[in-house]
């Protein structure tokens, strides 16, 4: 694009008991092109210091009157009504790695945040990796003032000042941090599966064990496209390498959460090791809020990352060995400059907060305007500069005219949060509220999450049926007794049900009782997004108290219907191991229902007035403990089916088949294939449309899914 806009934000310091943000967006358009067409000297490194000078002047202007601001002071009024003289400070600055290195006038292939050498950006020692000092604008001032050209060089600097030259304090090299947008998502393509996991596979398996590429690459596709469905998981229903156009972030962060389970089986085991410490960090900096203990977690993972992948004895060394892939970048120093920078969150984290913020998800979606003009225009070099500017002229234009209307919007109730509830995060000072943390801590103590469920207004076309026909029309025998066998157990729980023998059995119940169902074909759920690593790491909760919805379906009783899986606690399940999942269950969904309630005390039975949320559910019984290569809970199918109160459902999971090995999954579908092929019309039933449910016994639960259940489950 011929115009580049860059982004400034600027936030204000804070005082001991208050704080004040101010961010500013700033844009300049530098329509290079029209000096380049003039200009031939352009591939020579003194014009690229000249532009590198106009363009830090051109910042350094605009932004003159912060600077006196910066050193005089401004007095602002502060929310507590006093009035305070404020020093601004540059303090954070989003941005991708090549608007990074311009800003802060490095050489491209340092790292601007540390002084590490170019080409080995993670130097190791014989005792584990050796730490490099930092780069900071105090540095880097000094640097240019007292070193000659050739040895600034060697430590990655320009000659050029930067705009923030006499800043009082800070700049921008103190102010960039990660970019978790190209960073953590987008090196996941970029680099680990196309420069790792993809050659390793392919050499193990088309060059050690004589596999086709194409039938490697089609067993993984398949995978992908067999993948059961989920609540907010995109489905590739034709894979990831069958797809030629690129695919884009967003798509990246679909494939992460299943990337495990589908190479569970392809992939060597050091492949998967090193995919889940990437999860790992890929998580952990996006975590809303950290200690100690979680960011020396994010530096083990990195670390270990490191180690795999530079191993001198390990695979991805050795690739290179290969023919194939005997231009494989990866060597025992290979470190690319965004990869390193994972290197940098903790230190982040620590001066400024949690990483939730530093990603250019924020400041790409302003790259709009400019796209939106870009293909609004006839395209042609000479007249799509012009264009740019005059469209984008007209719009800022516009949204300047419209923010100066008045418009009679009632305002908002300051003081309360979204629920109507006073918002206890702006009693977040240092006095006065022990004991409400006190309560929100022992709150926090329950083993199990509460889930809020709500009920579509409308039943399944067919019901209200008695639970006698709706055994029938859903073909599952046992229904009723298993309704039964809840209602005589929920009796027995009861504390004032003293006369446990005078309960019937199931049997007799069923003689005399025939409820009402009304069978439904989703329910939501809604329960806290809170990070439960809060509760593990016992911090103050900080985070936002929003809830997560998700829908659960059980839309049907054919072989093609959705039927999704829950979690369970169970708090009266005898445990042998201490794991997240030793007091869990997990269940397939067969039918989501209403019922009419049943009281059974004593001898006496009574169909009450209220309905009742059910859910005839199949079990599944969970292993001991995590897989050692993907990190998640091995699951096998069950044939115990029973009735379970909705209410117990504490969310619901993601299931990945156990795909077994190479071509297990190519061969199952031919099967599948073949088997419902239709014998009059010969149509062949699609690759995406098999319902792995039907197909598989043995599951992964997805412990990658979202970051709820990341935290929740390991
Ligand atoms: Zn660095």
């Amino acid at each position: 694009m011929a115009s580049v806009s860059y982004q400034i934000n600027v936030q204000r310091g804070w005082s001991h008991c208050f704080r004040f943000l101010m961010v500013c967006y700033f844009y300049f358009y530098f329509p290079s092109d029209i000096f380049l067409e003039v200009e031939d000297n352009k591939g020579t490194e003194e014009y690229r210091g000249y532009c590198r000078d106009v363009f830090h002047t051109v910042i350094q202007e605009t932004l003159r009157p912060l600077v006196d601001a910066m050193h005089n002071g401004v007095s602002i009024r502060c929310s507590d009504g006093v009035e305070r003289l404020c020093f601004p400070v540059l303090c954070q600055y989003i941005a991708d790695m090549e608007e990074q290195v311009v800003l802060a006038s490095i050489v491209k292939g340092w790292c601007p945040k540390c002084l590490a050498p170019t080409g080995e950006l993670e130097p190791q020692g014989p005792r584990g990796r050796i730490s490099v000092p930092p780069r900071t604008d105090a540095d880097a001032r000094n640097a240019r003032r007292n070193l000659d050209p050739s040895d600034l060089r060697e430590q990655g600097y320009h000659v050029n000042e930067t705009f923030c030259a006499d800043y009082p304090c800070g700049g921008i090299i103190d102010s960039l941090g990660p970019d978790l947008l190209h960073q953590a998502a987008k090196c996941f393509w970029d680099h680990l599966l196309e420069k790792c996991i993809k050659p390793l596979i392919l050499d193990y398996w088309s060059d050690q064990k004589k596999v086709p590429e194409r039938r490697v690459l089609a067993e993984i596709d398949a995978r992908f496209s067999i993948m059961p469905k989920y609540f907010g998981l995109r489905r590739f229903t034709k894979g990831i390498y069958n797809k030629q156009h690129p695919w884009m972030v967003h798509e990246y962060r679909a494939m992460m959460k299943v990337i495990l389970g589908v190479l569970a089986g392809i992939c060597p085991k050091e492949g998967m090791l090193l995919l889940r410490e990437y999860l790992i960090i890929n998580y952990l900096s996006q975590y809303p809020v950290h200690n100690d203990t979680s960011l020396g977690w994010l530096d083990g993972a990195i670390d270990t990352f490191w180690k795999i992948l530079r191993n001198p004895k390990g695979s991805f060394v050795h690739l290179k060995d290969n023919v194939r892939f005997k231009d494989s970048v990866i060597t025992e120093t290979w470190a690319p400059s965004k990869l390193h920078y994972f290197r940098h969150y903790a230190e982040c984290v620590r001066e400024k907060g949690t990483l939730t913020s530093y990603s250019t998800d924020r400041t790409e979606i302003w790259h709009k305007i400019l796209k939106a003009a870009y293909n609004r225009s006839n395209k042609i070099p000479d007249h799509v500069n012009k264009f740019i500017v005059t469209y984008v002229s007209r719009i800022t234009a516009f949204r300047i005219r419209v923010s100066t209307l008045e418009f009679d919007v009632a305002s908002e109730d300051g003081g309360s949060s979204a629920n109507g509830e006073p918002d206890r995060r702006s009693l977040d000072s240092d006095s006065g509220v022990e004991e409400d943390e006190m309560v929100t801590m022992e709150e926090f103590e329950e083993d199990s999450i509460s889930t809020l469920v709500s009920w579509p207004k409308k039943a399944r076309k067919g019901w209200p049926k008695s639970a006698n026909s709706t055994e029938s029309a859903i073909g599952c025998i046992g229904f009723r007794a298993a309704l039964m066998k809840y209602f005589l157990q929920k009796a027995r729980r009861q504390p004032n049900n003293t006369n446990g023998e005078a309960l019937r059995s199931v049997n007799e119940l069923l003689e005399i009782l025939d409820p009402t169902v009304w069978v439904h074909n989703c329910v939501s759920l809604r329960y806290s997004a809170s990070n439960p690593l809060e509760k593990h790491l016992s911090l103050q909760s900080k985070t936002d108290p929003d809830c997560v919805k998700e829908y659960i379906r059980c839309a049907g009783h054919d072989s093609q219907s959705r039927r999704d899986c829950v979690l369970v606690y169970d708090g009266h399940k005898s445990v042998r191991t201490a794991s997240t999942m030793a007091r869990r269950k997990v269940y397939q969904l067969l039918m989501l229902f209403q019922c009419e309630s049943i009281t059974l005390e004593g001898s006496s039975i009574g169909v009450g007035m209220g309905r009742e949320g059910l859910a005839l559910v199949q079990e599944f019984s969970v292993g001991p403990k995590c897989d050692a290569n993907t990190g998640m809970y091995s699951l096998a199918r069950t044939e115990k089916v029973e009735v379970i109160s909705i209410e117990s459902i504490e969310r619901g999971v993601h299931l990945i088949p156990k795909f077994g090995g190479l071509l297990h999954t190519l061969t199952r579908i031919k099967r599948v294939q073949r088997d419902t092929r239709d014998s009059e019309t010969g149509k062949i039933m699609k690759q995406s449309d098999i319902n792995a449910f039907h197909h598989y016994e043995r599951f992964f639960l997805n412990s990658w899914s979202d970051p709820h259940i990341y935290n929740f489950i390991w």
